[in-house]
């Protein structure tokens, strides 16, 4: 299975060596529309979400990305990856936009400010206690009646599914920790409808 990690801006490095960790996945940075039209699932890695927005018009891929999150493609976004699939977003920047498909409201910077990165046990519905990594993190402030949630921290949910589509609010990328990563791969990717 070929799994692309959007290479614009962000963590994605930490996403591709933790992807290429898991069995029977290669995973490739992709930043142009051939590349992404060549994939079986896509990662939005953690970074700033306006600048991978703002990247993903100058490199002409933001439409290619959103046709294929509509068309049922697997996606699983982490930090800026969960409100780059928000369908609507508080506390944006002044115009931001997202390629949404997820059917939340996500507010951005809601834990607080880079000083205020943390950790903290979370539990993760299908996967167990993990440790969550947040840095600069957005909630889930509502979430529709089709989006499941899979784990909450500090009483607001920080990991989301949706059909196809998968977020969190924190980085398992940054951790050796692979359950979120092969949670994403088994039971998404390897279901999802073509
Ligand atoms: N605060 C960032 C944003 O709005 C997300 C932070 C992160 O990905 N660690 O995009």
């Amino acid at each position: 299975m070929r799994v692309g990690v959007l290479a614009l801006q962000g963590d994605f490095r930490e996403h591709l060596s933790a992807l290429n960790s898991l069995p029977g996945v290669v995973a490739v940075p992709v930043k142009r529309s051939e590349e992404i039209d060549q994939i079986d699932a896509l990662v939005l890695p953690g970074g700033e979400s306006t600048t991978i927005a703002k990247l993903a018009r100058i490199f002409d891929v933001f439409e290619t990305i959103k046709k294929r999150i509509k068309s049922g493609l697997p996606v699983y976004g982490s930090c800026a990856g969960l409100i780059l699939l928000s369908n609507q977003i508080l506390d944006g920047a002044e115009g931001q936009e997202t390629f949404g498909g997820l059917d939340i409201t996500s507010r951005r910077n809601a834990f607080g400010r880079q000083v205020d990165s943390f950790e903290c046990q979370i539990d993760f519905n299908g996967i167990g206690k993990i440790n969550g990594v947040f840095i600069r993190a957005p909630w889930v402030e509502e979430v529709g009646p089709s989006v499941e949630v899979l784990a909450s921290a500090h009483g607001h949910p920080v990991a989301v599914r949706q059909g196809n589509l998968l977020a969190t609010s924190f980085h398992p990328e940054l951790t050796a920790d692979l359950a979120v990563h092969r949670y994403f791969v088994e039971n998404i990717c390897k279901v999802a409808k073509r």
